[in-house]
């Protein structure tokens, strides 16, 4: 058989996942994370966060990242937490970077079934696009004018990932203090930042894909049915009121009230000791 080789096969080992956080959010979010999708994914996932914390540190080992950027609220902040990211899946060496917000619930076996239609030799950016239509913005040029550019991009907080081709062919945008330059240039967050560098500077362009979901869309149209194929699912805000997905058990919405993440858990990975038999049945 010699001078015959099939391609190997993808698995969840060639994908790095990072996770962003903050201080605020490590128990009210990331102990939910790591009880539920990140114990399926623990080998690949980065946390980044902005203060040392020994609790998260105790669980994670060195997958969590103390990065130095601040904890705010604001794009610079957020974008260097985005550069954080984006430069220790280059050192890395995997196949694919994917960036998730600390809302968000991972389908690691749906992703693995995603990304293995793809090759990591190509260009790939997917992702949920933000809008229904390319953003407009005003990149600043050298001399100081302005020029108008338009691009799609895929919202941070549904996750999105891109392959390694295409993340090398970034790099002159986005490693190092790259990022939060070019994130200047247009003045727009981070998650805008990464679309912009990929289609305006590299000439690649966004795959929408209606698997990944952030609580910027009503969470519960999404069929009960179809809640285990998601690559990603969320909880949060969105018009005012309390966005998550539609699912009955196991746990009663008292349990397991504002994501139902661990009911969904509970859904895909029913071994789990904690779900056979869950608090007050
Ligand atoms: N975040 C952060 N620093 C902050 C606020 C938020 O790193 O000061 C992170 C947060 O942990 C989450 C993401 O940014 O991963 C989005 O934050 P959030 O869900 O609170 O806001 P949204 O943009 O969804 O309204
Ligand atoms: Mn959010």
């Amino acid at each position: 058989l010699e001078g015959y080789r099939t391609e190997r096969s993808l698995t969840l080992g060639d994908i790095f996942i990072a996770v962003k956080t903050t201080k605020r959010f490590h128990q009210s979010r990331m102990e939910l994370l790591l009880d539920t999708w990140i114990s399926q994914a623990s080998e690949q996932t980065y946390v980044f966060t902005d203060e040392e914390d020994d609790a998260l540190k105790r669980r994670m080992g060195d997958h969590v990242i103390f990065t130095n950027c601040s904890a705010e609220h604001s794009h610079l902040a957020l974008s260097c937490k985005m550069a954080a990211e984006f430069d220790a899946f280059l050192v890395s060496g995997r196949s694919w970077f994917c960036h998730l917000d600390d809302d968000n619930y991972l389908n690691p076996q749906a992703l693995l079934k995603l990304l293995s239609s793809y090759s990591e030799t190509w260009d790939v950016y997917l992702g949920k696009p933000s809008l229904n239509r390319p953003i407009r913005a005003s990149e600043t040029l050298p001399n100081n004018q302005t020029k108008s550019v338009r691009f799609w991009f895929a919202t941070g907080g549904a996750g999105f990932c891109i392959s390694r081709k295409l993340a090398s062919k970034m790099v002159p945008w986005a490693s190092g203090r790259n990022f939060l330059t070019t994130s200047e240039l247009i003045r727009l967050p981070d998650d805008c930042t990464m679309g912009y560098i990929i289609e305006c500077k590299v000439g690649g362009q966004l795959l929408p894909n209606a698997l990944f979901h952030s609580h910027l869309e009503n969470l519960q149209l999404i069929p009960t049915s179809q809640l285990i194929q998601q690559v990603t699912l969320s909880y949060g805000v969105f018009e005012n009121k309390l966005n998550v997905i539609e699912l009955s058990g196991p746990f009663s919405p008292q349990e397991d009230p504002s994501s139902r993440f661990r009911s969904l858990h509970c859904h895909l990975y029913p071994d789990t000791s904690w779900c056979l038999q869950p608090v007050g049945w």
